[in-house]
């Protein structure tokens, strides 16, 4: 059938955003507007006046590959042509096939069945689901609570923000939530109790099992855990000790082990997943962000086949999205994840993240008021504190992170803050560009965040 011409305006360049309030404006909690963006390439972005910015946080740790990649634009665009929406119950599709069988391989072994979601959020609500009916279906059906960690974050759905530990973004839902257990996060770094890291580590993984205790073991589905944490408590990570101390827990007390990998994985840390690094492997595992670096909403969550076996077995999975396995945000991963592999981003990121956190480390000569500086990879958060020896937290009031992203911005750094320690108190900035950042680009990272610091001090 005939296609109508569309109108020339259609798709008018530059809204003009001085009349009135921004309509698509999201984050209420500020009225605070960002520059109109133009166009992104690589590890750049431009707005609508010319001034170019370094995406010094990938957005929220989402452009692992780089903005307008050429061959996941190609990859998109031959997809788009074939086909951009195929409902799950009437087709199967390629990309999504590929797709899975990609993950499949790059997961830890017997991990073998992928269910696509659009985003970080329904990836973790998928883990829950289908850990319940796994529970009911092996007949445990007693089981339903999930411990989680405080600080962290898993999602803003309720389901997901029940399990998070971050008390400002929880608080307002509380009463709509079923309250979920959660034990402290390995915070080791804060603590001065004369213990050795790895004696820390083992005693932060000994609260699960006291908390697993106090719940009633037959009561306790799963633990989750960001295998490196997010933005939540700023790229922390346990000391060795700790992690093959919580699968030993979980494993005796038939408790499912969940890996939020929606920040971690797609080689942000340095491997394709954080729980290389321990050589761990987790019952079930959340993706997204990387997953499909910003081409498209796409998470994933990964089971292994006795998994979903057990619960086809029983009636099937009583869950789904519309958009799930999405021929279009498929092929955009499919596209993202291979190069991934093929670029071996995990190496680079591996590599640059140890030169940009030397430089970072670097910093705390000079600023006193720089407490703590962590992560691994591309993952690398810098807290910043009113007293180093302490870590005492500086005043909330004054939104030193919350600055210092003002003042880098216009200097053309985009970076990322959040407060820590659950939300209230404590402040860091999450310094995560892209895999793909070259030894030159550093660079343009050190160059205006020193020059920020300096006004900030
Ligand atoms: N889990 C973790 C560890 C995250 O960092 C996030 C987002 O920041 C989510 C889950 C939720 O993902 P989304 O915002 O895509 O729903």
């Amino acid at each position: 059938s005939p296609v109508p011409e569309a109108p020339p305006d259609y798709a008018p360049a530059v809204p003009d955003m001085d009349a009135g309030p921004a309509r698509s404006h999201l984050f209420y909690q500020s009225r605070h507007r960002r520059p109109l963006l133009d166009r992104a390439k690589g590890v750049h972005m431009w707005d609508v006046a010319g001034k170019r910015y370094l995406d010094g946080s990938s957005g929220a740790m989402v452009s692992n590959i780089g903005h307008s990649d050429p061959v996941v634009l190609e990859a998109m665009r031959a997809q788009m042509e074939k086909s951009t929406f195929g409902y799950r119950l009437h087709f199967e599709n390629a990309p999504a096939e590929h797709l899975a069988r990609l993950v499949a391989e790059l997961s830890p072994e017997g991990m073998d069945r992928v269910f696509f979601v659009s985003g970080g959020s329904e990836a973790v609500e998928s883990c829950l689901k289908l850990a319940r009916q796994y529970a009911l279906a092996i007949g445990e059906a007693t089981r339903f609570k999930v411990i989680s960690r405080y600080p962290s974050y898993h999602g803003a759905t309720l389901g997901a923000l029940a399990l998070t530990g971050y008390t400002t973004m929880t608080a307002p839902f509380a009463p709509m939530m079923h309250e979920m257990p959660k034990i402290p996060a390995p915070t080791c770094y804060l603590d001065r109790d004369g213990l050795t890291m790895e004696e820390r580590g083992r005693r932060y993984a000994d609260m699960l099992e006291a908390e697993i205790l106090r719940q009633g073991p037959e009561t306790v589905l799963a633990f989750i855990m960001e295998p490196v944490g997010g933005a939540s408590t700023g790229a922390l990570v346990a000391p060795d000790s700790y992690y093959p101390r919580i699968r030993e827990i979980c494993d005796y007390y038939g408790v499912l082990l969940i890996h939020d990998e929606v920040m971690t994985g797609a080689g942000r840390t340095g491997r394709f997943l954080a729980s290389e690094h321990w050589d761990l492997k987790p019952d079930l595992m959340a993706l997204s962000k990387g997953f499909a670096a910003g081409y498209a909403p796409l998470g994933a969550m990964v089971a292994s086949d006795k998994m979903v076996e057990a619960v086809m077995e029983h009636g099937g999975f009583i869950h789904g999205y519309t958009y799930a396995g999405n021929p279009l945000a498929c092929a955009a991963g499919l596209a993202v994840l291979r190069e991934t592999v093929r670029r071996d981003l995990p190496g680079n990121a591996a590599h640059i993240g140890d030169l940009l956190k030397a430089r970072l480390e670097g910093l705390k000569e000079r600023f006193a008021f720089i407490g703590d500086v962590r992560g691994k990879g591309l993952l690398l958060a810098v807290e910043l504190v009113a007293d180093r020896d302490t870590m005492d937290p500086l005043p909330p009031e004054n939104m030193a992170a919350a600055r210092l992203v003002d003042l880098a911005y216009d200097r053309g750094l985009i970076i990322y803050w959040r407060r820590t320690r659950g939300g209230y108190v404590g402040d860091h900035v999450m310094v995560c560009p892209p895999l793909i950042l070259t030894e030159p680009e550093i660079e343009e990272i050190m160059g205006p965040l020193e020059e920020s610091l300096a006004v900030l001090e």
